[in-house]
C-alpha cells in the first residue's frame, strides 16, 4: 500500500490543501454558478423564444416606466393611468387578448376614501355625549344609527371549528359590540371555504342579520397607539380598497377604555374586565346588555370612490385541451408615489409640477418622487418583455395570463382585487410566478450596510417554489441548471422567516387561494423605498438574466404535459396572519 499510501498520502495531502480551495471555490460557485451557455438554437429549442429577452428592450422599457413624468406611480393618480395605457399600448401592438372590464386590459377596482369630520362627529350614551378622537375613533363609514347593545364576543362563525359567536343571540336592529381579532387558537389560516357560507366575520354576519353598527373594545395595543390612530382617523382620509371584505356599510368605532366602561356600567361584567379579556382572548359568552341602554354612533363627514386598474391580458394556448389551463404570471406597476414641499400641508399641481421637475435635476432642491425603478419598474418591465417574446415566438400549449398589479404598496390591493375576481376560473390556474425587485445587484467589495442583503450578478432569491408543489419546485430547479445555472438563493424561502417576505407582494394572494408561486427578488438595498431607487442604477444584464430564467420557467410549466399538484399544504403560520 505504500505506494498507495505515498500516493494517497500525496492525494490526502493535495486534498489537505485543495480543501480550503474547494470550500473557496464552492464558495465562489455558489455566487458564480459555472454558466451554462446553450446554443440560440438549443435554447430556442428548449425553452421558446426565451432569447427574444434582451438587455437593451428592457431598459427601453424602464427608462419609460421610471421616469419622473409618472410621478412615481402612486395608486390611485394620473401617472399609475399612463402606465397602465403605455401596458395596454404594448400589449394591443403584440396581440394579446384583452382579459379585463368590456374587452380592454384594464380590470377596474374602486378606492374608497372617508374623510370623517371629527368636530360633527359624536356617541351618545345613556345621555351623556363622548367626543371623537378622545373617546374613541370612528371608521370612514358616514353613517349614523342607534340601538340597543349586544356583546358578541370575537364575532366570529367558524362552522369547521364549530365556532358560532352567536348561539342564541338576536341581532337585528342591534349595535354589535366586539373584541376584535380571531378567536384563541384560531389562526387565519383556518377560515378556509367561503366568507358568508363556511364562516362569518362580525362584517358579514352583521350586515346578515340586520345589525346596526359595530362598537370595537380595543386591545392593549391599540390603547397604546391611540393618540396616533386618532390621527390618522382624521388626517386626510384612510384609503381602503372596494371589496365588500371589509364592510363599512355600517357605522364602526373603536371605544377608549371610558367608552368601554361606560357601556359595560351596571352589567354583569364591567368595562375593566372587558379590556382584560380583549388581551387574554379568553372571552365570555355572548350576551344582550341592558334593554334600556341605548348608544347612538353619528359618523359625519363625506366619502368618494376613486378607481383604478389591474392591466391583464392572455396570451392563448395552442393545445385545444390544454390551453383552458393558465400560467400566471405578475408584478406590480405602483411605487409610492411623489411628495412635494407644501407650505400649507395640502398637495397642489405646482408643488407637484416642482417635484417633478426637482427630481428631474432641472430645479434645485430634493429629490421628492419615488421612481421605483427597482420597485417595482423591473418586475412590470420583465412581464412586458416576456409578453413580447411571447408574441413573437411559437406559442405554448397552455395559456398564459399577464397581470400587472395596481396597489400592491398600499396593502397588496391589486392581487386582492384579482384573486377574488380572477378573469378566469382560479382553479384552471395551474401557478403563479411573481417578480418584485430583480434589477438591482451587489457589486464585488460593496461594504455598504444596506446592501448586506443584496444578491450578486447571477443570483437572486427564490421564494415559495418548493412550499406547495414539489412538482413546482423541481420545474425551477431543472430549468435553471439546465439554461443559466443562476445562483438560486432559498435565504428567505422560509416559513418562520423574521423578515416575512413571503407576505410582502402580490403572490401571497394566489398562495391564500391554493395557487402554487415562485416568488423571484433581489432583496433590499440602499435605494429601498428611497427617491434614488432610479433606472440608471438598474442592472439590465442581471435582469436578462433573471427574466430569461422565469421565461424557460414559464414555457416549461405551460407545455408539461401534467400540471403542478398541490402535494404540499400550506405551512400554517403562512396562512395571513
Ligand atoms: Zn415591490
Amino acid at each position: 500500500m505504500k505506494r498507495l499510501i505515498l500516493i494517497s498520502l500525496l492525494l490526502i495531502a493535495a486534498l489537505a490543501i485543495s480543501q480550503p480551495a474547494t470550500q473557496a471555490q464552492s464558495k465562489k460557485d455558489k455566487n458564480n454558478p459555472p454558466k451554462v451557455s446553450l446554443s440560440v438554437e438549443k435554447a430556442a429549442a428548449e425553452f421558446g423564444n426565451v432569447e427574444g429577452i434582451t438587455a437593451a428592450q428592457i431598459r427601453d422599457f424602464l427608462t419609460f416606466i421610471a421616469a419622473d413624468e409618472l410621478e412615481g406611480r402612486d395608486t390611485p393618480s394620473r401617472g399609475l393611468d399612463i402606465a397602465a395605457k403605455f401596458i395596454a399600448y404594448n400589449l394591443s401592438r403584440w396581440g394579446f387578448k384583452p382579459a379585463g372590464d368590456n374587452g380592454t386590459f384594464f380590470q377596474n377596482f374602486g378606492l374608497r376614501r372617508g374623510q370623517v369630520d371629527k368636530d360633527q362627529t359624536k356617541v351618545e350614551l345613556a345621555g351623556q355625549t363622548f367626543k371623537a378622537g378622545e373617546d374613541f375613533i370612528p371608521r370612514p363609514a358616514v353613517k349614523t344609527a342607534t340601538g340597543q347593545l349586544v356583546f358578541v364576543g370575537h364575532g366570529w362563525v367558524i362552522k369547521s371549528k364549530n365556532i358560532n359567536a352567536y348561539e342564541g343571540i338576536d341581532v337585528k336592529d342591534k349595535i354589535l359590540v366586539v373584541s376584535m381579532g380571531l378567536p384563541k387558537g384560531v389562526q387565519q389560516g383556518d377560515l378556509t371555504g367561503k366568507l358568508g357560507e363556511d364562516y362569518e366575520s362580525v362584517y358579514s354576519y352583521a350586515a346578515k342579520h340586520g345589525a346596526k353598527g359595530i362598537v370595537n373594545i380595543p386591545r392593549s395595543v391599540q390603547l397604546t397607539s391611540w393618540d396616533a390612530s386618532a390621527r390618522q382617523a382624521f388626517s386626510g382620509g384612510r384609503v381602503v380598497l372596494e371589496t365588500g371584505k371589509t364592510d363599512d356599510s355600517l357605522p364602526e368605532i373603536v371605544a377608549s377604555a371610558k367608552l368601554v366602561n361606560a357601556i359595560f356600567q351596571g352589567e354583569a361584567i364591567d368595562g375593566a374586565e372587558m379590556l382584560k379579556q380583549a388581551d387574554s382572548r379568553d372571552l365570555a359568552a355572548s350576551f344582550a346588555l341592558k334593554a334600556d341602554k341605548k348608544i347612538t354612533i353619528d359618523v359625519k363627514g363625506n366619502v368618494d370612490t376613486l378607481p383604478t386598474q389591474n392591466v391583464v391580458a392572455i396570451w392563448e394556448g395552442s393545445d385545444p385541451t390544454l390551453k383552458e389551463e393558465y400560467l400566471a404570471i405578475g408584478c406590480h406597476y405602483d411605487h409610492v408615489g411623489v411628495r412635494p414641499e407644501t407650505d400649507n400641508g395640502k398637495i397642489d399641481g405646482w408643488s407637484r409640477y416642482k417635484a417633478f421637475l426637482q427630481s428631474a435635476g432641472r430645479l434645485g432642491g430634493a429629490d421628492r418622487l419615488w421612481n421605483g425603478a427597482d420597485d417595482d419598474g423591473s418586475g412590470t418591465v420583465a412581464v412586458m418583455a416576456i409578453a413580447e417574446a411571447l408574441a413573437k415566438g411559437p406559442r405554448p400549449k397552455r395559456s398564459v395570463l399577464l397581470v400587472w398589479h395596481a396597489g400592491e404598496e398600499k396593502g397588496l390591493w391589486g392581487s386582492d382585487f384579482v384573486t377574488d375576481h380572477p378573469p378566469v376560473p382560479a382553479k384552471q390556474i395551474i401557478a403563479q410566478l411573481n417578480i418584485d425587485m430583480i434589477g438591482r445587484s451587489k457589486k464585488a467589495g460593496d461594504s455598504n450596510s444596506r446592501n448586506a442583503n443584496l444578491t450578486g450578478p447571477d443570483e437572486i432569491y427564490v421564494i415559495g417554489s418548493k412550499m406547495m408543489s414539489s412538482f413546482l419546485a423541481e420545474t425551477s430547479e431543472q430549468v435553471n441548471k439546465a439554461y443559466l445555472n443562476l445562483n438560486f438563493n432559498y435565504k428567505y424561502d422560509d416559513p418562520n422567516d423574521k423578515e416575512r417576505f413571503f407576505y410582502r407582494s402580490d403572490h401571497f394572494n394566489y398562495a391564500r387561494k391554493g395557487i402554487p408561486i415562485i416568488f423571484y427578488f433581489d432583496g433590499v438595498h440602499e435605494d429601498y423605498h428611497q427617491a434614488s431607487d432610479h433606472w440608471d442604477k438598474i442592472d439590465y444584464q442581471k435582469m436578462e438574466k433573471v427574466t430569461r430564467t422565469i421565461f424557460a420557467t414559464m414555457w416549461k410549466l405551460t407545455n408539461s404535459p401534467t400540471r403542478p399538484k398541490v402535494d404540499q399544504p400550506l405551512p400554517p403560520q403562512l396562512r395571513g396572519n
